[in-house]
């Protein structure tokens, strides 16, 4: 293999650029799926692939060490013969001679790329926004920042926003024993993602654990002295005070050198069904991947969720192996929070009605999403054996339902399909 002075390939059969879920799974199937030649992973960050959902639960809240959140053990990649270049990424593509110049300026060749790049977390876009205990919660840099700053005394919290980040953020600080403080600038928190029943009761859940959430109210400023955070005003002039501020709401696909390149794309980039990006011998996969998804009437979307990436990044190893299936996986996801466990199936953008079945004061019910009485997604709180069998449901593409039945938790999903 053609090698650099510092010893690193010049070249790989297969580059992956991004060394989280997506990137990770792409290497670990391209060699369950038999190819033996080179390959390399690039990642701006600088820890072994690690999983990300644990940064705002189990390892924020100093349940889990590194070690138990990385995706394989680290002499698993050599073993493997994956070579892994960390904290240094990837500046631009060129996609005629199939060549990557990092930031670090030296360049790779490759004969197929992966693109894994995922996103930024979405910057607050106010004055103040840049002091220093101002926290995003998107690797593990962000979240031991969080940790050091709990460690030196931070005793009061402003999350900003009310998206599942935030929420498990403001459940894991009100364990630590923080005051917290959650503002959404909607009028309920989930809701791009989740019908109201779900938001309310998440909402009563948090206030009954202390959480003060402010509804429908936007930051105009993160007030504070020379570089540190002492509280954030609000629209209306209130000033919340805290030690910290925590701003979860939304990532900016993360695909520049992609776009430069020439790749298509306007809400991260486009791929095909196999996950092609409209250059040669360039996929993408991931959160950065807006693709036609049969689970949402065929739209054009991109999903943030382990499921996606791990099964996008299965599907291109298959194509560059030469099985060309499509990318028609059946969305999930999850969350937890205090001891709530939260797993969705399937998507309810478009619904029209939903249905509950269970009652949300027992803590245990399921919200199901139908589309011209078709059901189309399952919100399970506490109720596992509705998500498996939903899940079914959903890849059978039942029809419709009589609504009676689906709110009757005697009646099992299952007895359905
Ligand atoms: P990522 O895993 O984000 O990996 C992208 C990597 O690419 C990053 O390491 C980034 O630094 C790197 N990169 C970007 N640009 C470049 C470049 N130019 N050069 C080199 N490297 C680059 N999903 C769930 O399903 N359930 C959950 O409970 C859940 N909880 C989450 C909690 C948190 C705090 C976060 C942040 C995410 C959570 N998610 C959850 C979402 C899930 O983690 C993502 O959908 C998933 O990680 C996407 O994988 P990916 O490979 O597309 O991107």
């Amino acid at each position: 293999m053609e090698r650099e002075n510092n010893g690193s390939a010049a070249h790989a059969d297969v580059v992956i650029v991004g060394t989280g879920h997506g990137g990770a799974q792409a290497a670990i199937a391209l060699r369950q799926q038999g190819h033996d030649g080179t390959i390399m992973m690039i990642g701006r960050d600088s820890a072994p692939p690690y999983e990300r959902p644990p940064l705002s639960k189990e390892y924020l809240a100093g349940d889990k060490g590194f070690e138990r959140i990385m995706i394989r053990p680290e002499k698993f990649w050599a073993d493997k013969g994956i070579e892994l270049r960390l904290g240094c990424g990837v500046a631009e593509i060129d996609p005629l001679e199939h060549r990557v110049t990092l930031s670090d300026g030296s360049a790779i060749g490759y004969r197929k790329l992966i693109w894994s790049g995922g996103g930024d977390p979405r910057r607050l876009p106010c004055i103040g926004a840049n002091r220093k205990n101002v926290f995003y919660v998107r690797d593990k840099r962000d979240a031991d920042a969080m940790m050091a700053a709990l460690d030196a005394g931070a005793k009061r919290a402003v999350v900003i926003g009310g998206g599942y980040i935030g929420l498990e953020a403001a459940a894991v600080l009100r364990k630590l024993g923080c005051a917290v403080t959650l503002v959404e600038s909607e009028d309920r928190v989930l809701k791009r993602v989740a019908g109201e029943e779900l938001s309310r009761f998440y909402e009563d859940e948090h206030r009954r654990q202390g959480v003060d959430i402010r509804l429908g109210r936007g930051v105009e400023e993160i007030v504070g002295e020379n570089s540190h955070a002492t509280g954030v005003r609000l629209d209306g002039d209130e000033i919340l005070p805290c030690d910290m501020v925590v701003v979860g709401i939304g990532i900016v696909p993360a695909v520049a050198p992609l776009i430069a390149a020439g790749a298509a794309g306007s809400n991260g980039v486009d791929v095909d069904f196999c996950c092609r990006t409209t250059l040669d011998d360039i996929y993408a996969i991931g959160d950065c991947a807006a693709h036609v998804n049969p689970y949402a009437d065929q739209a054009v979307i991109r999903l943030e969720s382990v499921q996606n990436a791990h099964d996008m990044a299965t599907t291109v190893a298959r194509a560059i192996m030469g099985e060309k299936e499509p990318y028609n996986a059946l969305p999930w996801f999850w969350s937890n929070q205090y001891d709530l466990k939260l797993q969705t199936a399937g998507l309810s953008l478009g619904y029209d009605a939903t249905v509950l079945r269970g009652d949300p004061a027992d803590r245990r019910f399921t919200l199901v999403y139908l589309k011209e009485g078709r059901p189309i997604a399952f919100d399970c709180v506490n109720t596992m054996k509705d998500y498996v069998q939903g899940r079914k449901l959903l890849e059978k593409g039942i029809e419709k339902i009589d609504p009676a039945l689906l709110a009757d938790p005697e009646v099992q999903l299952k007895e359905l399909i």
